[in-house]
């Protein structure tokens, strides 16, 4: 039997994406000029596949950049002249506030131990904070933040810019993106492509901040700053050579999930999890990592194991199922699986009767 990818990313492909990329092969797209209008109308279609399946305000903005972790920089260039606020709970979030001082910004934090949870709109901001960043899923961790949190908090300070990284919980995660500033995910977690792709969605008042900065004379980067981001995406190009085979997967996958639904990919999502979690609680060996039940991940979950994680880790690849080890200082002890759309109940029931074989 063909293993199953349960790796939090790169993850297992969407079944449907390798025939698009046969297509693509096909269909010659990636001898295209981005500059052509053939190019431009697979923008188009990625963009508002992105748009119609995440319920994107038309007024926000869709940028394509390279990766997740890019996004952060550029979030930061482009909405902070000096103070970004970070709630670390994990390494990503940890790599979000890293970011900020690396591009030579004073971000201030606060932290909270690997596993637990914030309330975001309990967070007190201060008069220089410009930007709040929010991880909203800690895939290092398997933490989520509920999204009407990030609802209360934007409406609690209606003028603070917020920031969420979705990651790892997009597209089940069902942000109102009014209420976020930039929000973005790379594409080889929730989306089941490969690796090599970061979307970032951006309101107008992140995008006044930018000209404001720029206007300043503050670097807000070059060629994928939003104004230079915004300026090629209202003809639907970018500044650079695009992954031109990311964006025409992104369109056609985008396309076949909102064939399928978006409601019921996220009602299968939450019942693959509660099977997962249910596993985790009656397998003698393990135990979920995150105790409050209503802040653990739908789509990262992660669990403690008695014993080392690494022997379960490949015995179950043996039985075909491919997971993740733990995150960082958990490596050994812990392991982690990722609950996409890519993940049928019927590969979730497989890992489960693995879990339990041995
Ligand atoms: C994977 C991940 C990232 C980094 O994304 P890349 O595309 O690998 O740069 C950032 N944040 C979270 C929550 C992630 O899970």
């Amino acid at each position: 039997m063909k293993p199953i990818f349960f790796t939090p990313g790169p993850s297992q492909l969407y079944p449907t994406v390798s025939g698009h990329i046969r297509r693509a092969l096909k269909d010659n797209i990636l001898s295209l000029s981005h500059r052509e209008s053939q190019y431009q109308r697979i923008q188009e279609r990625a963009v508002e596949g992105v748009r119609t399946l995440l319920s994107v305000p038309s007024g926000h903005a869709v940028f394509f950049v390279s990766s997740g972790t890019e996004a952060m920089e550029r979030t930061i260039q482009n909405c902070v002249e000096k103070r970004s606020l970070h709630c670390i709970q994990g390494a990503f979030s940890q790599r979000f506030f890293a970011t900020a001082q690396d591009v030579g910004k004073q971000p201030e934090s606060f932290t909270v131990p690997w596993g637990q949870s914030y309330d975001p709109s309990s967070i007190p901001v201060g008069k220089e904070t410009e930007l709040l960043c929010i991880t909203q899923n800690e895939t290092s961790t398997g933490v989520s933040i509920p999204v009407h949190l990030i609802k209360a908090t934007k409406k609690r300070n209606p003028n603070l810019l917020i920031a969420v990284d979705i990651v790892s919980s997009v597209p089940y995660v069902n942000l109102d993106y009014h209420a976020a500033d930039v929000v973005f995910f790379s594409v080889q977690k929730g989306f089941g492509l490969p690796a090599g792709l970061g979307v970032m969605i951006v309101s107008p008042q992140a995008m006044e901040k930018a000209a404001h900065l720029q206007k300043k004379n503050v670097s807000i980067g070059s060629y994928h700053s939003f104004l230079s981001l915004a300026k090629e995406a209202s003809v639907f190009q970018t500044p650079e050579t695009p992954n031109v085979m990311a964006i025409y997967l992104l369109a056609n996958v985008c396309a076949d999930m909102c064939a399928y639904g978006i409601a019921k990919i996220r009602k299968e999502t939450e019942k693959k999890a509660a099977l997962l979690y249910r596993a985790i609680e009656q397998h003698p060996a393990l135990s979920s990592f995150v105790v409050d039940s209503s802040v653990q991940s739908h789509t990262v979950i992660v669990a403690t194991v008695r014993g080392e994680s690494g022997k379960l880790v490949e015995r179950l690849k043996h039985d075909g199922c491919v997971i993740g080890s733990g995150y960082g200082k958990y490596k050994q002890t812990q392991i982690r699986i990722a609950n996409f759309p890519a993940h049928s109940p019927t590969a979730i029931r497989r890992l489960i009767r693995a879990l339990n074989n041995g």
